[in-house]
């Protein structure tokens, strides 16, 4: 679904993302981890053409991303994302903030947007609370609410990067829990975390990056009980 081949990227002369190949399934979860620095939010980023890229190619779907135009905005919309900071609009109701994209972007009709974002809200566990505004909520549950924001452009992957790291831990597994149930939904999903017990329990694949390289690719099992790399070895012993 998600394919990238001979990726590099330069921030000026740093040389953050080096000669990437990363190929995501549909329906597979993908977990990258990897040292501050080593190009995992550029990953993201890149892989939605929010960052240009200086050589390579990246296709959604078998389609090659363009530079820009209505064909980028249009893949774009394809793949939905959430970040560390939640971004919703702190004037809108939860409801609004999550119908907004299908209203404005898609043009829906105002009682359909509402009804499946009333829906989506319930898939994230948060059907009385669509009515508030994101200052009423927590952060677990904002969060929820940007997760529901995404998947109301119905889109065929979500990129999650570090959508834990800004919460309090008690508020860490109801965020966790709505990606476990995406996951086995069939949700292609490449998420950049820390949470290792995510990584076990829904990854398909584990992609560690070191220095903008995927210094290792596999299944999280082979990957956390036998690391092939120094890198990984390392990294692992410092935040398991
Ligand atoms: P972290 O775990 O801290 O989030 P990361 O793996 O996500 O790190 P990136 O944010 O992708 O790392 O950054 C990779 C490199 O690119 C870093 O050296 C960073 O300083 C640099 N970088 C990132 N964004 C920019 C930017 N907009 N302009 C210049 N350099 C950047
Ligand atoms: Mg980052």
């Amino acid at each position: 679904l998600i394919e990238l081949r001979g990726v590099n990227k330069y921030f000026g002369t740093q040389h953050v993302l080096r000669d990437i190949d990363l190929t995501v399934g549909r329906g597979e979860v993908v977990v990258v981890i990897g040292p501050s620095g080593s190009g995992k939010s550029t990953l993201c980023r890149t892989i939605n053409r929010l960052e240009t890229i200086g050589s390579g190619t990246i296709t959604l779907a078998g389609r090659p991303l363009p530079e820009e135009g209505r064909e980028l905005a249009r893949l774009r919309s394809e793949v939905g994302m959430v970040f560390q900071s939640f971004n919703l609009f702190a004037h809108k109701t939860v409801l609004a903030n999550v119908a907004l994209a299908p209203l404005k972007v898609r043009g829906r009709k105002k009682d359909e947007a509402y009804a499946d974002a009333r829906e989506l809200l319930r898939r994230v566990g948060l059907a009385e609370h669509a009515d508030k505004y994101p200052a009423q909520l927590s952060g677990g549950q904002q969060q929820r609410v940007a997760i529901a924001r995404a998947l109301a452009m119905d889109p065929q992957a979500l990129l999650f990067d570090e959508p834990t790291s800004a919460l309090d831990p008690e508020m860490i597994s109801e965020v966790l829990e709505v990606m476990q149930q995406l996951a086995r939904d069939g949700m292609t999903m490449v998420v950049v975390t820390h949470e290792m017990g995510f990584a076990r329990s829904a990854a398909h694949r584990v992609v560690f990056m070191a220095d903008g390289r995927i210094v290792e690719d596999r299944a999280p099992g082979e990957f956390f009980t036998a690391p092939r790399s120094e890198r990984a070895r390392d990294f692992l012993a410092k935040i398991l």
